[in-house]
């Protein structure tokens, strides 16, 4: 309701003379901060500070703007802490270890990592984090990231690896690392071993092939339905259900693969689903998950079909050295030629996909090192129920995957550009030499640390030419920033941390990893909560892809609305760990609500500020629902729900404050007919309304709050205010419904007559609202009868 004209006198002109809010100048506001150094860490003399385990950003590509939303989240726990008078270490670290970094790498470069020498490739890695990390940076700066810049850390930094590597000789001397020749996940796109936690799974079309066996004892067929016929060659068994009537006969008997002609036992397991394909199933190295467990339960021996590059080994036969794909195309020919083809039918399956590179993992053994977790998933789970979890919910998605946790953790890759296993090995007998932690070792071009071999004396080593996968480093950030080994002063404080932020989509991976790493080497969590947010979707919801030309770009959208819109937009989009829309319109919208309270920041700054007043009954309802807007907001700020500051917050503003309230007094304020004391009681309370919501937005749009709060009420920032208490009755509130709906009543009259928001209607308020009686009537122009 702003048409209301009202006489301004020479003596109220805003003091905020700019008439919109120019988000251009948020670098400026972020300067000014850096040069007050007013976020710089503190550790103070006691107590425990805000450590927030801040998730280094992958770089590797441009960022999302999910991601960048998350970050601005993350942000608003450094800020509201800091409101609540706690000392904050909102450490900056950028990840650049692993195949996101190679990935990117060789397609960025076009090159390919295993033809060019190491040494050139992991320069060529560097260089190219390098120029990503400086965009990076400008974001979290663009975003108003209130880190710690002066101390980033880098997990491909030599203080960062040489920690990844002390704890992992810290645990090999343990006993809690082995190295075994097991089979495993095998991604052949990345050449390396993958931990179950890096296995994803899509529903991929794929063609069952229904396929004739002989039974060697009966003569009869046999048929068989698979979806890797080109497996056959390595099949070792055949089982059927126990309880599938059909096959009773067959116990103990021996079926005839096709082709190979090789003969494997057909026997009763209740692996075997009745209602899949024909109920019998054949039993390969290695088709799935049921395949390992029954060549381990039943010590069958295995027949490797897959190699390491992808393709079909020599067990194959005429098939060798085509790829999976190929060598099941040819088969398929050759069986249709034979007569030994039933049918083929299009399924949907669910396979197992490598997370990074999306290609379809094959289960191949593999000599790698594990790090034991098993026997630790007991104590894991009881941590897990003492973190608080915000929301609570997201803690079920960490226990379901402890649950299901089956191997212990291969930690070993083919890769190059991460952190190298600091192990050498002795060249005559093989023993591994591990060297004393405390330096950066690369085992690959560095000489051994050892003169001879303990065990025969041999002078010759080898260095290990694998690296960890990238969670073994990132899993121990909670110690590197609480600087666990280089400085117990502040471990001892700072350790566990506060809070971990982070995404649900790394749950079974990056928090699972931290609590059993940590845990492993302190014997406590490494922080008491845990903040996981929801995803960044488009606006139908669906998730943003490239192909699918659905992305919305950061940049553009920070450059036309600024950073306060993007990150009020953000926390008012969806509750605490709910997937998010992103869309231009969405940030637009939140866009407005800023222009509605710079306008509104505007009117208040016509009037003197005094420091107090004979309150008249609206100006107290007005401060009984900003007592309990102070209430609601803080605890959404204590559970780190930004959602519910940003709604209420908005709510308030837009609704009771700005429609309602500031057209009540307008009048009054002005002082048109009014007393100076009445006059006096709405200066002071819409200044003092105004004041406490721009401290209440402040950790959510840190530019504008700041910018305002400078030109009207301190020369002091407003980020080192603390949050307000609720100093006035709530009583009045009970008024609300009432004020709301006879004022809108009102302009409903007013419209349905054809009147101007101003001209005068003949009407009476109310009884219940008679405390506010001369504010109504001069709000509306109201001629009453009464
Ligand atoms: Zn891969
Ligand atoms: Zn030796």
């Amino acid at each position: 309701m702003t048409s209301q004209k009202v006489e301004i006198g020479k003596r109220f002109l805003p003091r905020i003379t700019e008439k919109r809010w120019d988000h251009s100048i948020e670098r400026k506001i972020f300067d000014q901060w850096q040069e007050g150094g007013i976020y710089k860490f503190k550790l103070g003399r006691v107590g425990k500070p805000f450590v927030i385990d801040t998730p280094p950003p992958s770089t590797s590509g441009p960022w999302h703007i999910g991601a960048i939303a998350a970050y601005s989240q993350i942000d608003m726990i450094a800020r509201s802490a800091r409101m609540e008078g706690k000392p904050v270490l909102f450490p900056i670290g950028l990840d650049r270890n692993g195949l996101n970094v190679e990935i990117y790498v060789e397609k960025y470069s076009n090159v390919k990592m295993r033809d060019m020498p190491r040494e050139q490739f992991i320069e060529l890695c560097s260089k190219t984090l390098d120029n990503l990390e400086g965009k990076m940076l400008d974001l979290m700066v663009r975003i108003g990231l209130s880190g710690d810049y002066d101390h980033k850390y880098h997990t491909d930094g030599e203080s960062y690896r040489k920690l990844t590597q002390a704890t992992f000789i810290e645990l090999w001397d343990r006993g809690l690392i082995y190295e075994a020749t097991r089979p495993n996940n095998y991604c052949h796109e990345c050449g390396t071993t993958i931990a179950d936690a890096e296995v994803e799974y899509e529903d991929l079309t794929s063609r069952l092939a229904y396929v004739y066996f002989k039974v060697k004892e009966t003569g009869e067929t046999l048929v068989i339905a698979t979806t890797r016929p080109e497996l056959i060659c390595s099949c070792q068994l055949v089982i059927v259900n126990p309880t599938d009537q059909r096959y009773s006969k067959l116990h103990g008997l021996h079926a005839i693969l096709p082709i190979y002609g090789r003969e494997v036992q057909i026997k009763p397991h209740p692996s075997a689903k009745p209602e899949f394909g024909t109920g019998a199933v054949m039993i390969c190295s290695y088709g799935d998950y049921t395949d390992v467990l029954l060549f381990r339960e039943l010590s069958l021996t295995e027949i490797l079909a897959a190699g390491p590059d992808g393709r079909l080994t020599g067990a194959a036969g005429p098939y060798q050295g085509l790829s999976m794909q190929d060598g099941r195309a040819r088969i398929l020919q050759d069986l249709q030629a034979q007569g030994l083809l039933v049918k083929t039918e299009n399924i949907k399956h669910r396979t197992p996909v490598c997370s990074r590179s999306k290609t379809p993992i094959e289960i191949i053994p593999m000599k790698e090192y594990y790090l034991k977790q098993m026997e630790f998933v007991p104590k894991l789970e009881e941590l897990a129920k003492r973190i608080t979890f915000h929301p609570d919910a997201s803690r079920q998605i960490l226990l379901d995957w402890m649950g299901s946790i089956a191997i212990d953790w291969p930690i070993s890759r083919r890769r190059v550009y991460a952190t190298e296993i600091p192990v050498w090995y002795c060249k005559k007998c093989g023993t591994p030499f591990l060297p004393p932690p405390g330096e950066y070792y690369r085992p690959w071009r560095d000489p051994p640390p050892s003169a001879g071999c303990a065990k025969c004396g041999f002078r010759e080593f080898e260095g290990d030419t694998r690296t960890f996968d990238t969670w073994m480093d990132s899993s121990v950030s909670a110690l590197y920033i609480s600087k666990y080994q280089s400085d117990p002063k502040l471990f001892r404080r700072a350790y566990p941390a506060t809070i971990r932020p982070q995404g649900k989509d790394i749950v079974r991976t990056w928090l699972h990893y931290s609590i059993l790493r940590c845990y492993q080497l302190t014997g406590r969590a490494p922080f008491s909560h845990a903040w996981i947010n929801g995803l960044g979707m488009d606006e139908q919801g669906e998730a943003m892809h490239k192909s699918k030309g659905n992305v919305v770009e950061p940049e553009p959208v920070l450059e036309k609305f600024g950073a306060d819109a993007f990150r009020f937009w953000n926390a008012s989009e969806a509750t605490l760990g709910s997937d998010f829309r992103c869309s231009e319109m969405r940030i637009a919208g939140a866009h407005k609500f800023l222009t509605k309270l710079w306008n509104l920041s505007r009117f208040i700054s016509s009037f003197p500020q005094v420091k107090a007043a004979k309150l008249e009954p609206s100006d107290r309802w007005i401060l009984a629902e900003l007592a309990s807007l102070i209430a609601a907001c803080v605890k959404g700020y204590r559970d780190y729900n930004f959602f519910i500051p940003a709604t209420e917050i908005r709510d308030f503003v837009w609704e009771a404050f700005a429609s309602h309230y500031a057209e009540m007094v307008k009048s009054r304020a002005y002082g048109q007919g009014i007393s100076t004391a009445q006059q006096k009681a709405a200066w002071y309370t819409l200044h003092t309304v105004l004041k406490n919501v721009l401290i209440l937005l402040a950790p959510i749009t840190p530019f504008m709050s700041e910018h305002i709060w400078r030109q009207l009420y301190s020369k002091r920032s407003i980020h080192i205010e603390s949050f307000p208490k609720a100093a006035w009755s709530k009583s009045a509130r009970h008024y609300t419904a009432n004020i709301l709906s006879f004022n809108r009543e009102v302009w409903k009259i007013k419209k349905e007559k054809g009147l101007a928001l101003r001209d005068p209607v003949e009407m009476n308020v109310p009884r219940g609202l008679s405390p506010f009686r001369d504010d109504l009537v001069r709000m509306h122009s109201l001629i009453t009868s009464t």
